[in-house]
């Protein structure tokens, strides 16, 4: 890969950031509009009887085991709601990324991922309902408990498997070939003690012309990868000060902190949607909390209980963030490179420097990349 020249007195480009608050206000709109496009349609398929009719069509087919039944109801369920989310996803996903500028994919490229996705989520979305059904109907009042505690270790092995078994369905990865980083990563890897993850490139243009760089895997799994769109396109300086952010969620254990308040929130989610089938079954006729017609039941509360603690576990993600940002000012101590180099995410991604406080609050995994500038340009040099 070629890198282009940089210029090193980078500044945050005033057009783009006028542009970038205008399509953080539309995305904004946007995933309100799609949180009630997709609870109409649950409370919908719920309040209309339409779930129960599909489990009596089903069962007239003579899917009569419990398995085949949750099986059939589940793909058809996840098809049918994919299909009614598409239309939305792809103003989203296709046309408004294009739109701004951020998108490289063709029509067929994104449709090939939306296909792969949907397979992937009938894959694992039928084989966790199986499980999770035969809890309902084998421990009533208990599933929850082993519910969650099966899903946490899903994830877990999940974690170990996705950068080798399900990146590579839609992207490749690289290992990074520039002896210059790959020195200067080996030196801040030494002033951390540990042996550290490899450094990798990842094809990020094929999609987009924003700019990433991210933590992946678990146990001999981890791996710091790069965009092809941030690599070309930093000087050595700053790309250190992002791999240093990496190492930063490495050292830190980040993954497996994200798993354990993901396990703690999967507890109360199932609960919660455990308290929705108690009440729900008697008030829509369902036949007990295993029936697989209360489905709509489940994706309410879990649905309900995901937005309710979304700013704490967008807190959570931000701590994190923000002693991964500290972590890579002390092992880079090049504050002037990382505050380069966020510019130039905010520039080249179109990301809105300084969202209201209660967007961050919401919304944001991320501190806003104007304090993320501050902290690397009034760090001492
Ligand atoms: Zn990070």
């Amino acid at each position: 890969m070629s890198r282009e020249s940089f210029d090193l007195d980078i500044r945050i480009d005033p057009e783009r950031q006028r542009v970038a608050k205008q399509r953080a206000r539309e995305g904004r709109r946007l995933m309100l509009l799609e949180l009630g496009v997709a609870a109409a349609l649950v409370l919908g398929f719920l309040a209309s009887g339409a779930s129960r009719r599909l489990k009596a069509a089903l069962l007239g087919a003579g899917l009569a085991s419990p398995w085949l039944l949750v099986g059939a109801y589940l793909g058809l369920v996840l098809v049918g709601y994919a299909l009614a989310m598409a239309p939305l996803g792809w103003w989203s996903g296709y046309v408004r990324a294009h739109h701004y500028g951020l998108s490289t994919q063709t029509l067929r490229l994104w449709l090939a991922d939306e296909a792969k996705s949907l397979a992937l989520s009938l894959v694992f979305g039928i084989a966790a309902g199986e499980v999770i059904y035969w809890l309902l109907r084998t421990y009533p009042d208990t599933w929850w408990i082993w519910g969650s505690t099966f899903l946490a270790a899903a994830s877990v092995l999940l974690g170990f498997v996705a950068p080798v078994l399900i990146l590579p369905l839609f992207n490749t990865l690289t290992p990074l070939d520039d002896e210059e980083l790959v020195a200067r990563i080996r030196r801040l890897a030494e002033r951390t003690g540990r042996r550290v993850a490899g450094v990798y490139t990842i094809d990020l243009s094929a999609r987009t012309t924003a700019a990433n760089a991210m933590f992946m895997g678990l146990g001999r799994t981890q791996r710091i990868a790069l965009g092809d769109t941030l690599y070309s396109q930093y000087t050595p300086d700053e790309i250190e000060t992002i791999v240093a952010h990496e190492l930063g969620h490495q050292v830190h254990h980040d993954l497996y902190q994200g798993l354990a308040l993901q396990t703690a929130l999967l507890v109360g989610a199932l609960y919660l949607a455990h308290l929705f089938l108690r009440w729900g079954v008697a008030r829509f006729g369902f036949a007990g909390p295993g029936d697989v017609a209360a489905l709509p039941l489940v994706a309410l509360a879990v649905g309900l209980f995901s937005l309710v603690t979304m700013p704490l576990a967008n807190a959570h993600s931000r701590w994190r963030e923000r002693l991964a940002d500290r972590f890579s000012l002390q092992a880079t101590g090049n504050g002037a490179a990382l505050a380069r180099a966020m510019t130039r995410l905010a520039n080249q991604n179109l990301s809105e420097i300084d969202p209201p406080r209660w967007a961050v609050w919401l919304l944001y995994s991320h501190p806003p990349l104007a304090e993320r500038i501050a902290l690397g340009s009034e760090a001492p040099a």
